[in-house]
């Protein structure tokens, strides 16, 4: 097979991706493409062989090693590339900290959140937490620019977020979920009241803001630096047990 760039549609190799990878491990991922799922290393979402989507080979090359090592990934969430570093954690070593809090503002619900990588402690991976907020830009998050109280965001009627059972559940467009679990213990009083009146919550995804002993000032801090994302999210309310108790 002749050693080419590839981006048909089905898979995607950036020409710098075929210089650190053999012909026979690119035939191999063609194969796969057709024939078995894949899974993206970043989201952890399953790529069948009937996806439209086309799957995008990334090579992770140490810097201080001669191994490589190659993944998968969404379009959305890392094109075909060479990434001359260690490989990141996996989807599924990502945790997510967050607190719910309220605002002086007409909208006051405010959803702030971060990942933390569960292996890497200490050891900050900022590139990957640029992906997450490059994924939600992508989706209509927007920069945030200033305090808390006096945040602005864009509406986005394509994405809700929902009570269920003791689970914050935030709906993406593209069909994934984040889930925010523990709500009960962690809304303060209010604030699922404030939600439902307003019909919006505020969502703010960043990193750095030390949410585990959240001071409003640090918050602040991170939004007026413009590292966090932002957007007003529809509060879709009630459930059909609920409904139908009525
Ligand atoms: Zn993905």
């Amino acid at each position: 097979m002749p050693l080419t760039p590839r981006s048909d549609g089905r898979i995607r190799i950036a020409p710098e991706v075929l210089h650190t990878v053999g012909p026979h491990s690119l035939s191999r991922l063609y194969d796969q493409r057709e024939h078995t799922e894949m899974v993206c290393f970043l989201c952890g979402g399953v790529i069948a062989p009937e996806d439209a989507t086309e799957a995008q080979v990334v090579v992770f090359k140490a810097p201080d090693k001669e191994t490589i090592l190659v993944k998968i990934s969404h379009p959305r969430c890392m094109p075909s590339c060479v990434l001359e570093r260690p490989l990141p954690a996996l989807a599924q070593e990502w945790s997510l900290d967050w607190v719910a809090v309220l605002r002086s503002h007409a909208i006051s619900a405010v959803l702030v959140w971060e990942m933390h990588s569960t292996l890497h402690h200490g050891n900050s991976p900022a590139d990957m937490e640029d992906v997450f907020a490059e994924r939600l830009r992508g989706e209509g998050f927007r920069g945030a620019t200033d305090r808390l109280d006096d945040l602005v965001a864009p509406v986005l009627r394509r994405w809700s977020i929902r009570l269920r059972d003791d689970c914050l559940v935030l709906h993406h467009p593209s069909g994934d979920v984040d889930e925010f679990a523990g709500a009960r213990a962690v809304v303060p009083p209010g604030w699922l009241d404030a939600a439902r009146d307003s019909t919006r919550v505020l969502a703010v995804y960043g990193s750095g803001f030390g949410l585990d002993r959240l001071l409003r000032s640090r918050l602040d801090q991170v939004l007026q630096a413009g590292d966090a994302v932002c957007g007003l999210i529809p509060w879709s309310s009630g459930s059909p047990s609920a409904s139908s108790h009525r």
